[in-house]
């Protein structure tokens, strides 16, 4: 355990709510087995002390932060600066200061998170299309990183329609469908990203976006990419596999989403691994 003393630097998350984040536990075990002389914190932040509260995180040193639910969108206004894939998103999951009395610049490691299983893969990207059901700030994080994977073809469905319109209007060439034309994209999908709440713990987790007959309306060798991480699997995931398509869960987004991040804050390589396995035993414990 690190010993807190007059040196130790601080980092956290700001969110409302925070205390089910396992980003302190994640980036925690990192700081201890790098030995850096740093903690990481959750802060409780309502929506109406956002402002108060970076400009008093920043007024005491804190060297960086996650964003977390309902600040991702809201906090841009008030930083000096944000990055250009923050910018096209539209939303902000990282925040770091150049200089110590500086303000915060916004930046969005989601997408990369997103990302980094996908890299793994050797598939031929312009050939595929990707169907991301629902319209939020994730569904922006997973476009953003669709458009820089080079995947041919990027729809989105969703079930309002002004969502739907302001996303197009983001990234011309993405494609908008409702709910109800959701079946007949299915035989043309090839990644399938479930980017709504349907079928997360603590919501609804005995419900999935798509049924088992709509799972096999998907081509053989499909990827489903679910961005819950609990329960693990999910009914999608959990059906996906049973028809055998490839299944990947939001744990490893959260795991890379976080090591960037740190990295950044730390300007060093972190233990993605002790990151990884916290987390797994975090969501093994009841
Ligand atoms: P969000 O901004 O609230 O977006 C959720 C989207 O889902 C909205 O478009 C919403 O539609 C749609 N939706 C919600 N319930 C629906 C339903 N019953 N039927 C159809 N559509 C529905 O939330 P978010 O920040 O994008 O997060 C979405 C999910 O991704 C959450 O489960 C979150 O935990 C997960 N996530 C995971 C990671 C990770 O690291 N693994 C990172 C970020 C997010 P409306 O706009 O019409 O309400």
């Amino acid at each position: 355990m690190t010993t807190i003393d007059g040196t130790t630097q601080l980092l956290g998350i700001i969110g409302d709510p925070v205390a089910h984040s396992l980003s302190p536990v994640m980036h925690n075990a990192a700081l201890q087995s790098l030995g850096q002389n740093y903690v990481y914190l959750p802060f409780p932040v309502l929506s109406q002390h956002l402002p108060s509260a970076l400009a008093g995180l920043a007024a005491i040193g804190v060297q960086g932060l996650n964003v977390t639910i309902p600040h991702k969108q809201a906090v841009i206004p008030h930083l000096i600066a944000i990055d250009s894939a923050a910018k096209a998103i539209g939303a902000v999951n990282t925040l770091y200061r150049r200089d110590p009395s500086g303000g915060w610049i916004g930046s969005n490691t989601d997408w990369q998170g997103f990302l980094a299983p996908l890299l793994t893969l050797p598939i031929p990207w312009d050939q595929q299309t990707a169907t991301i059901l629902g319209a939020g700030g994730a569904a922006r994080a997973v476009i953003q990183a669709c458009w820089h994977l080079g995947v041919g073809q990027v729809q989105v469905v969703g079930r309002s329609p002004e969502g739907l319109l302001a996303l197009q209007q983001q990234w011309p060439a993405l494609l908008i469908r409702t709910w109800g034309e959701l079946e007949a994209c299915l035989p043309h999908t090839h990644l399938l990203v479930n980017t709504t709440p349907i079928g997360m713990l603590g919501k609804s987790p005995n419900d999935s976006p798509l049924s088992l007959p709509q799972l096999g309306m998907l081509p053989g060798g499909s990827i489903v990419y679910d961005l819950i991480y609990t329960p693990r699997p999910t009914l999608l995931l959990d059906q996906a596999m049973r028809v055998g398509l490839m299944a990947i869960d939001g744990l490893e987004m959260l795991v890379q989403q976080g090591s960037i991040a740190l990295s950044s804050w730390l300007g060093s390589t972190v233990p993605v691994e002790v990151m990884r396995q916290v987390v797994l035993e975090r969501l093994l414990t009841p």
